[in-house]
């Protein structure tokens, strides 16, 4: 009941919320008492050169198994969290649970660069970029091992400040990136504007490759204008061989999709890293 009476302060109603909004205030009511118990759990998915076929990296995305509902995807609580200090305590669990495990592999030797999801919001909270580098000198992580992958689902009216705190990170060789480029709130100023090294791009866009010619075109204009700006570029959501056949004709430097690896639990993506890594790498 106290959970739910803190949540209530720092609700913001929103019209997106809708009708919804007693499901999602009885569901965001459970959310601390589920991180005390363990009830949330980080996955991960590979990022791979298009290239060559190597593995660059690995991204964090939380998963939740609710006592009652069972699994419930990310995008029917994130977005609610975001609009109260809950995404707080979820994003202390996450950036605590991801460099835990980045430390727990470097133990055993093995070296992975992962990604963890926040929101501009979430930078600009006092207190949060300190978090981070508590953290990784805590489990004695580098941060050049951690990269934080930017998305913005609401407009951020503080963009110096934003800069800033960008900067202070890239301090500490922790890359940041814009996640799920083409959709949401100022995705061109967040590439003029923030000191990023990788664009995202939306898988809304992939999914319709090769034949919609909308799709591509937006995806070789995406390609050509981070690379003008020295920025790396990667496509998520690949499935397909042809989805990945168009993706390297039109240059598209990284890629991450089912057709490569799903996102797995921490034991089953390292399986499958180690398997990958004595075969020889090949996705087609
Ligand atoms: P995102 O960061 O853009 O993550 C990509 C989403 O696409 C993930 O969904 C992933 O499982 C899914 N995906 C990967 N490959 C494929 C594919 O080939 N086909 C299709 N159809 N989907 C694919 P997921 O895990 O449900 O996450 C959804 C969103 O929730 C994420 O989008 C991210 O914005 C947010 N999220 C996930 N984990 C976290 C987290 O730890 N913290 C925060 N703040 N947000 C998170
Ligand atoms: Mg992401
Ligand atoms: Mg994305
Ligand atoms: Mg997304």
């Amino acid at each position: 009941a106290r959970a739910s009476e803190r949540m209530l302060d720092s609700f913001i109603y929103t019209p997106e919320v809708g009708e919804d909004i007693s499901k999602h205030l009885a569901l965001m009511a459970d959310v601390s008492d589920s991180i005390d118990r363990g009830d949330f759990v980080m996955h991960y998915q590979p990022k791979i050169n298009l290239s060559n076929n190597t593995i660059i990296g690995a991204e964090a995305l939380i998963r939740w198994h609710h006592p009652t509902i069972g699994w419930i995807p990310p995008n029917q609580f994130i977005p609610f969290a975001e609009r109260s200090t809950l995404i707080l305590k979820i994003s202390e669990f996450v950036l605590h649970e991801v460099i835990r495990q980045t430390a727990a592999w470097q133990q055993q030797g093995i070296y992975i660069k992962v990604a963890i999801n926040i929101t501009g919001h979430d930078l600009l909270r006092p207190g949060f970029s300190q978090m981070l580098f508590d953290l990784l000198q805590h489990y004695h992580v580098d941060g050049s091992f951690i990269e934080l992958e930017i998305t913005e689902g609401t407009l951020i009216e503080d963009m110096d400040d934003l800069i800033v705190k960008l900067l202070k990170l890239s301090k500490a060789k922790i890359t940041v990136s814009i996640d799920d480029f083409g959709t949401g709130y100022s995705s061109l100023q967040y590439l003029y504007k923030l000191p990023v090294s990788l664009l995202k791009i939306d898988q809304i866009f992939v999914k319709n490759l090769p034949d919609d010619q909308g799709a591509a075109n937006i995806c070789a204009a995406a390609i050509v204008l981070a690379h003008k700006m020295g920025i790396k570029v990667l496509a998520e959501g690949i499935e397909s061989k042809q989805h990945l056949r168009s993706l390297r004709e039109l240059g598209c430097d990284y890629g991450q999709g089912y057709l490569i690896c799903k996102p797995k639990s921490a034991d089953d993506f390292i399986n499958w890293y180690q398997d990958y890594m004595s075969d020889e790498q090949s996705v087609g």
